[in-house]
């Protein structure tokens, strides 16, 4: 008889793709970075806070707890997304988790239900999880660079990034992960501060504050380049692995 596992996995269109293997094709590791990747090691990628006050506020955000974190965000207008947006959604799951993915912006149904990925992306990155054994409620902590929806899904510009940093800084310290997986190109943008493509920083390690961090594609992307999930199956194997000889949290 199929386990769950396999029906969800059947039905996301994910087998026979997304099934565990021993000696997956092995990926290069930290050690054996290319010289350009080694320059986001150092991780202090996350831009300075330039706007008027904003030093203040991002040093204020780094001394906040959980629930003070939660009642900022909840209460920023520190850019225009919260004018048009219905609610911000902070992230989801387990807040001593060893696991934090990153994604880009609230969409629509995350806007409407106040819970990153819930849309057809997070149904797909629910399947992904389910293929390495995790699932969102478990171990497993969801935040996006954006803590409002931006209009009508457009790319995150500039100074909102600039100005939401903060929060997923103090997520990522509050959390304290063993391992963070960056989904697409503003997640890789904002915690490894290159623009280099998802192509060039994938299959390596790199390195948040000093979490290991993983490189893969934003599920969206993957459900209009269904090819490239084999792709991002290699790179959760790889997170898998790499977080099987991790120490323990400290
Ligand atoms: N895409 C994202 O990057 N985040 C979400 O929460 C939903 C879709």
């Amino acid at each position: 008889m199929r386990s769950r596992r396999e029906l969800f996995l059947e039905e996301m269109g994910l087998t026979p793709l997304w099934r565990l293997r021993t000696g997956a094709a092995q990926l290069r590791t930290e050690e054996e970075q290319i010289p350009a990747a080694r320059a986001t090691r150092a991780g202090s990628a996350v831009p300075a806070m330039t706007a008027d006050g904003a030093d203040d506020r991002a040093a204020r955000v780094a001394r906040m707890d959980f629930t003070e974190l939660k009642a900022a965000v909840a209460a920023c207008t520190a850019c225009g997304l919260r004018k048009t947006c219905t609610q911000t959604v902070l992230g989801v799951g387990d807040e001593q988790a060893d696991w934090l993915l990153v994604g880009e912006a609230p969409g629509a149904e995350e806007d409407a239900r106040g819970e990153p990925f819930v849309g057809q992306a997070g149904k797909l990155l629910d399947g992904m999880l389910a293929g390495i054994d995790l699932n969102r409620g478990t171990n497993v902590y969801i935040a996006n660079v954006l803590k409002c929806r931006p209009p009508g899904n457009r790319n995150p510009e500039h100074a909102e990034v600039e100005r939401c940093s903060p929060f997923l800084v103090r997520q990522v310290e509050l959390i304290r992960p063993r391992l963070i997986l960056a989904m697409g190109r503003f997640a890789c943008q904002t915690l490894l501060g290159t623009e280099a493509s998802i192509a060039s920083l994938r299959s390596r390690l790199h390195r948040y504050q000093g979490v290991p961090l993983i490189v893969t594609y934003h599920p969206a992307y993957l459900l209009r380049n269904l090819p490239d999930k084999a792709k991002a199956w290699e790179d959760l194997c790889f997170a898998r692995r790499t977080m099987a000889g991790l120490g323990p949290k400290v």
